[in-house]
């Protein structure tokens, strides 16, 4: 139990069950963060002084996180064996524990999934993930969880003073919900501005910024713009890469969507929304802002902008798999490949 009184929403987990893949090990091509208050941290590092890299930041909310060391740029983590299982199982990290559950310390705290994982079935019988849930909120060392709680009631209670035009995260959500439900979710609300934004993250430098994937055969997939060219490459654990098609990024053109692929997308963002890191990152972005746009216009735009990304990133899987029309399996994969993505966003709030 907690020691400050706070709620804990397991709502998002309700119904569904999860099962880890044998040889998957996607999760680990992500540097998965370490705190310094974990008991990970130094079993991790008496395993191996290299083990960990320091995050390279100012904020005091993050200087003491760490993550797993990577092969090379973009390879898995370093204790990944060659089964793909981890090398170092019972001294792992908490989010390597936890995964594919994310905890969102906020103004309460929110337990949801990270899509990214294939592992998932819906279940309305066993619910098997709200138990894992609990399971995991009472095995967190209660120092780090009081820690994060009142880190994150301390950034929470300061807002309304820090923002003119504020509302709770509850109503924000409640207003987005109603607003999806009338929403223009077609290849329309692509715009010259969502085009760019994914044209540079595909182009980024970074190889850890790239679009992944796993495939239902388990094959880690990335996907990278250079001259013109869009890219699929295999990664391998070790960091190596294998190129297995391309296509011309300017012949990438929007294909028309099905009925049951709109619903798809639409649940989809219902299901974004109601994370409370959504809300996170429009306050984030309202505490930024130099322009006084309101808490619901910052968010319906944010929101238009996954939904666009979303579309750009069923399109180029379409391209890849020479499907005329996208449909709700395709939205499916994208899923797959673009919540990782979304997870990463800035967001008021602490995620583990
Ligand atoms: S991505 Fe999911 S299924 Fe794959 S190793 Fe991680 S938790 Fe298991
Ligand atoms: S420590 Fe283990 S579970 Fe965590 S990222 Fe590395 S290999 Fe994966």
């Amino acid at each position: 139990m907690f020691g400050i009184n706070t709620d804990i929403d397991y709502s998002l987990l309700e119904g569904m069950d999860f099962t880890c893949l044998e040889g998957c090990g996607f999760c680990c091509t992500f540097p998965a963060e370490v705190r310094e208050c974990e008991p990970a941290f130094n079993a991790i590092l008496q395993i191996d002084r290299n083990g960990l890299k320091k995050w390279d930041t100012d904020d005091p909310y993050f200087c003491n996180v760490h993550t797993m060391r990577q092969h090379k740029d973009r390879g898995a983590c370093i204790f990944l064996r060659e089964d793909r299982r981890c090398g170092i199982y019972s001294v792992r990290s908490l989010l390597c524990r936890i995964f594919p559950i994310k905890i969102f310390f906020g103004h309460r705290v929110q337990l949801y999934t990270s899509q990214v994982c294939r592992g998932f079935s819906k279940d309305r019988q066993s619910n098997g993930l709200h138990r894992t849930g609990e399971e995991i909120m009472e095995q967190l060392p209660v120092q780090m969880k009081e820690e994060m709680m009142l880190k994150a009631r301390g950034m929470y209670s300061s807002l309304p003073g820090k923002l003119a035009g504020y509302i709770p995260p509850d109503v924000l959500q409640a207003k987005i919900l109603d607003y999806i439900g009338t929403m223009d979710i077609s290849n329309s609300i692509v715009s010259e501005k969502s085009r760019d934004d994914f044209t540079s993250q595909l182009s980024s430098e970074e190889f850890i910024n790239l679009p992944t994937y796993l495939t239902e055969d388990m094959q880690w997939l990335v996907f990278r713009l250079t001259g013109g060219l869009l890219e699929r490459i295999r990664l391998e654990r070790t960091g190596e890469i294998e190129t297995t098609g391309s296509v011309h990024y300017a012949c990438l053109s929007l294909k028309p969507l099905s009925a049951g692929a709109v619903n798809a997308l639409r649940e989809y963002l219902k299901l974004i929304v109601q994370r409370d890191h959504f809300a996170g990152v429009v306050y984030l972005r309202a505490l930024e802002q130099k322009n006084k746009v309101s808490l619901v216009d910052l968010a319906t735009a944010y929101l238009n902008d996954i939904a666009a990304s979303l579309l750009l990133r069923a399109n180029m899987l379409a391209a890849f798999e020479g499907y005329d029309i996208i449909d709700t399996d395709m939205i499916r994969e994208t899923i797959i490949l673009s919540d990782g993505y979304l997870a990463t966003e800035p967001s008021y709030g602490l995620i583990l």
